[in-house]
């Protein structure tokens, strides 16, 4: 297989990772974007704004985040993002999906 038609495909199986993994954070305590993005670095995804942003703008458009407005104490209004309750379906078919086929790995 050619190497670009590899790397393109790989980042295609990597993003709905990163999907889950952002609708798993939602879904336990609104995140803000900055601290995604560092947090999915410390778990060794290389990622930039121009790619965390507009997916978190996409995940709102289709309905599975929400956003709320937050000002912290030092002044600065940020932007949170909580799991909807089409967000929750979602990442419990998706968590068994997983599950389901980590266990095909192993076999
Ligand atoms: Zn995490």
């Amino acid at each position: 297989m050619e190497k670009k038609v590899q790397q393109k495909y790989l980042r295609k199986i990597f993003l709905g990772f990163i999907n889950i993994h952002i609708l798993r954070h939602a879904n336990k305590k609104p995140f803000f974007g900055s601290w995604l993005m560092e947090h999915l670095e410390k778990h060794g995804y290389k990622v930039s704004p121009g790619m965390v942003y507009p997916m978190l703008h996409k995940m709102e458009e289709e309905g599975v985040l929400k956003t709320e407005k937050i000002k912290e104490d030092d002044g600065k209004i940020r932007i949170y993002y909580g799991i909807t309750e089409t967000g929750k379906k979602i990442l419990e078919e998706a968590e068994k999906q997983v599950i389901e086929l980590s266990k095909n790995l192993k076999k």
